[in-house]
């Protein structure tokens, strides 16, 4: 059970007449789901308006609802079932979230970032999983919605919450954290993910550091200590620092990467995670620093970290057909996730040859032009062949021709002809690298080859 409908009572006005008590198991916002003991809370989106169905999420297992007041009630409505009338269905989700979170109680950590959300929060998650009672944010479940199910899809002895909180505007960080009023935060780093409606990077720090916002008073805020812009003085005088540079609180040393995992020491012990990259070698940092302050053992964030299970389409990589190693990391894109990417394939041992696909970076607006063609700075052998595909992509073969760099570079204009030019590559000793934003769809040239 999460709650009752009494318990409901206490801050929501309920329709009147009615006598039955509920216990409810779940809170559901898409009607066609079965549930069981639901409270359904009808969402007004876009191209929908979920009150229309309220019948049928009485079918398939609601007991109560939530109520735009402003609509009129169907009907034939069963009596039996519990109706809340609120000014706004969404603000009402929100604010259950907000009072089951403090109901139940746990340790709650949120993280945040333009890179790494997803691989930070499931870090951490695997290795809270060792000692406590943990529930984490699904797949990348990380908005205005996402996040207030997340919270109310947690059984009520959870020990641990761990909340990835994404953002694409200024403002929408500190709804999140006012809800979830986090112990911990984290700010894994600072790219250029939505700059085009944050202006700078110095405007998209301030709206990841818009987290402070809803933390606890006593909480700590753990932050990538290489980022200039977020380092200055914070609300919070707790401020934990993980990164490459000396002057870090918690200091990453010896960082080796091989095709499918990065070793590495932080303040001197070792550590190693199943995924290639310097990047997740902080993201770990950040994980394991949190996950220690709740008393972790060494033992079990390693093992935490070991266990690890990557969502897929995050640099995964893949045996293809004819041996070659792809790396598949069509999931999303920003300038600074790309160059990591690259940096990655260039330290990747046991390769003769080394091809990058890269498509657009969106939602970059005025630096788009810029952006793309900061990427080409990333790029030198041994990449051997640097194919683009994409309206913006272009950018980045013409700056990179510009360099007279030693690599073959093309551009196309269709994948299928993209795909033709990969086929003499196809062999156990080439390693491809496909990355673009998600509109891209380059997921469809990982599967043509692979
Ligand atoms: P989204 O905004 O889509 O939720 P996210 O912040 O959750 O993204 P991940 O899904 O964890 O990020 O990783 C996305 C990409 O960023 C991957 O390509 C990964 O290689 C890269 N990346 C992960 N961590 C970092 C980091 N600390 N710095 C730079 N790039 C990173
Ligand atoms: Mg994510």
């Amino acid at each position: 059970m999460l709650f009752t409908t009494d318990w409901l009572d206490e801050f929501l006005t309920p329709m009147t007449g009615r006598n039955n008590q509920y216990e409810i198991y779940e809170v559901m916002t898409d009607s066609r789901k079965n549930a069981n003991n639901a409270l359904f809370i009808p969402l007004i989106g876009e191209n929908f308006d979920a009150h229309t169905y309220l019948e049928q999420a009485v079918e398939n297992g609601a007991v109560a609802t939530i109520w735009d007041k402003g609509k009129p009630l169907p009907e034939k409505l069963d009596p039996s079932i519990a109706v809340y009338m609120v000014e706004d269905t969404l603000m009402t989700l929100q604010q259950i979230a907000s009072k089951y979170r403090d109901q139940v109680n746990p340790k709650v950590i949120g993280i945040t970032g333009s890179n790494g959300k997803t691989t930070t929060k499931d870090m951490v998650a695997s290795i809270m999983k060792t000692t406590f009672m943990t529930h984490h944010t699904q797949g990348n479940f990380n908005n205005h919605i996402g996040l207030p199910l997340t919270i109310l899809s947690m059984k009520r002895e959870t020990e641990v919450l761990v909340l990835e909180m994404g953002m694409s505007q200024a403002g929408e960080i500190d709804t999140l954290t006012r809800i979830a009023r986090p112990d911990y935060a984290l700010i894994t780093n600072i790219g250029e993910s939505h700059i085009e409606y944050l202006g700078s990077r110095e405007g998209i720090a301030k709206a990841k550091l818009e987290i402070e916002n809803g933390l606890k008073t006593d909480g700590i805020l753990l932050l990538d200590g290489d980022e200039p812009l977020l380092s200055f003085k914070h609300q919070h005088a707790n401020v934990v620092t993980c990164g490459f540079e000396p002057g870090n609180e918690h200091v990453i040393t010896s960082v080796h990467i091989s095709h499918n995992k990065t070793d590495f020491e932080v303040d001197g012990q070792s550590y190693t995670i199943p995924l290639p990259g310097k990047h997740h070698a902080k993201n770990a940092a950040l994980a394991m620093s949190v996950c220690g302050k709740l008393g972790v053992t060494q033992e079990c964030i390693q093992k935490g970290l070991l266990d690890l299970e990557m969502t897929s389409m995050r640099f995964q990589l893949l045996e293809g057909k004819q041996d070659v190693a792809i790396i598949n990391d069509a999931y999303n894109a920003s300038a600074t996730s790309m160059k990591a990417a690259i940096e990655v394939v260039k330290q990747m041992e046991g390769f003769k040859k080394k091809v990058l696909v890269l498509g657009d970076i969106l939602e970059l607006g005025d630096y788009a032009e810029e952006l793309h063609r900061s990427v080409a700075d990333a790029i030198e052998p041994p990449v051997d062949t640097v194919y683009t595909f994409g309206e913006s992509a272009n950018w980045i073969s013409s700056e990179l021709q510009n360099k007279g760099a030693d690599i073959e570079i093309e551009h196309f204009t269709t994948k299928s002809a993209l795909i033709e030019a990969l086929q003499p590559y196809l062999n156990k000793e080439t390693l491809i690298l496909f990355k673009a934003s998600r509109g891209l769809k380059f997921e469809t040239m990982v599967e043509a080859i692979s």
